[in-house]
């Protein structure tokens, strides 16, 4: 498969002398396979670039887009992306459905009135629209697994196998916990969620990854959604990739300071016991994946179909236990908005009652509870026989200071996910819709 870079930069465009070398537009991916097969994995300002070459001839286009998320960085190239104005294109949008709108809507949204000149209706090219969850689906003779990622949206990854080759795809992504600190390149992430990633990642040749912050950034970045260097690295030696290249390069950042963070990447890399290939994307990078093995078919995750089909379903119940109201009001409004059902308790004890009688899909459970608190709840929770109660996932939260022996005690307890307070409502909004659509998978 061929891939070809035409967007690198993460939040805003930021072109000009300064980001030469590594280019100023955002998110934008091409990648063919050798029967022809064309996927645009994100559609950021760099598919402008793109859709004038593919458009140059006038002929109709056929084509596929996958877009992560739809902040802004990953779609501003849409309503400019020329091969959607060319009578009998044919492309098929996807992207993350189930979450308060979807995909068609908000893309309608940044063309509407207001904003664009050009409306959604207007583009001449035949348009489909596929919402995914986690899962497989096929793009001719392309297998995408997807995978969600940890952001204040709702963001899938893609692992795609063609022509014996495998690349992954991720963007926009933050470590679930940052632990362990202070370990060697290449460390075990002690997070289910960061291990799952990693197994996600694991073997492909090429790892497309996100890296806008550094360690050194965190904490002021802490929830913005993005990868520090240094763990993108890491993940990489876990995963024994052949390749890293590092992307969605901060906009504050220029030419000569990534340079200095290709350098630091390897020189981690080179004190582990298995070193990955390193480079920073660059606007018009090419890079060409041989296949020299048999197509990674038993790739991991389930196999069900990553496709979302609208579900008869009605909205599913969520269990808030906390004992501050404002934390309750906060997290109650945040879920509301997403059509999601909420009940509450304020104790251990009442909690148990509750999950036992309304059997909610999932439980949002603070560590700190009075009487019976939020790691005997789990505990108890756990070692019940029905599994209608047993197994449903509990998403801790907790505001205790956050040390290694916290989060791995919460997942010995039977823990399903974990969280820190303080809370963005974005990322309670995508984690939670992220478990439920999960959760609801057959
Ligand atoms: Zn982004
Ligand atoms: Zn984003």
């Amino acid at each position: 498969m061929k891939i070809r870079f035409w967007g690198t930069r993460g939040s805003i465009a930021a072109p000009g002398p300064a980001t030469i070398r590594y280019g100023g537009n955002t998110s934008c991916v091409e990648l063919r396979a050798a029967d022809g097969t064309l996927i645009v994995i994100d559609c950021g300002t760099g598919a402008y670039g793109l859709g004038k070459e593919l458009a140059q001839s006038g002929e109709p286009v056929i084509g596929n887009l996958l877009i992560g998320h739809t902040h802004w960085d990953h779609i501003q190239g849409f309503p400019f992306f020329d091969p959607l104005f060319i009578e009998r294109s044919k492309w098929t949008v996807y992207a993350p459905g189930g979450g308060d709108r979807r995909l068609q809507a908000a893309l309608a949204g940044q063309m509407a009135y207001e904003y664009s000149p050009i409306n959604l209706d207007s583009l001449m090219a035949e348009l489909s629209y596929l919402d995914l969850t986690e899962g497989v689906f096929e793009v001719g003779s392309i297998r995408v697994t997807t995978q969600y990622l940890n952001h204040p949206a709702l963001t899938l990854g893609f692992r795609f196998e063609v022509d014996g080759a495998t690349l992954i795809y991720a963007c926009d992504h933050e470590p679930h916990s940052l632990h362990p600190l202070d370990a060697p390149a290449g460390a075990e992430p002690i997070h289910h969620e960061d291990r799952r990633h990693v197994k996600f990642l694991a073997g492909a040749d090429l790892i497309i990854h996100d890296a806008q912050y550094t360690l050194a950034d965190f904490p002021v970045k802490l929830g913005w959604g993005h990868t520090p260097l240094e763990r993108a690295v890491d993940y990489a030696i876990r995963a024994r990739t052949k390749r890293l290249i590092f992307t969605h390069h901060d906009p504050d950042r220029d030419d000569d300071a990534v340079d200095a963070l290709t350098v630091a990447a390897r020189e981690r890399a080179s004190t582990a016991s298995y070193t990955p290939e390193i480079d920073a994307a660059a606007e018009g990078m090419i890079v060409e994946l041989e296949g020299d093995k048999e197509v990674h078919r038993g790739s991991p995750g389930s196999d069900s179909s990553a496709l979302l089909s609208v579900s008869g379903r009605g909205p599913a119940t969520v269990l808030i236990v906390d004992d501050d109201p404002d934390m309750v009001i906060l997290l109650e409004t945040t879920l509301r908005a997403d059509g999601i059902r909420v009940i509450t308790a304020a104790d251990g004890e009442t909690a148990l009652k509750q999950v036992r009688e309304k059997r909610p899909s999932l439980v949002l459970l603070d560590m700190q509870l009075p009487d019976v608190d939020g790691m005997k709840v789990c505990k108890t929770l756990r070692d019940e026989t029905d599994p209608g109660v047993r197994d449903i996932p509990i998403l801790i939260l907790t505001g205790l200071k956050l040390t290694e022996a916290d989060i791995v005690d919460a997942f010995v307890a039977g823990a399903t996910d974990y969280l820190t307070k303080p809370i963005k409502p974005t990322t309670v909004r995508s984690r939670v819709r992220g478990w439920l659509l999960r959760t609801a998978a057959p």
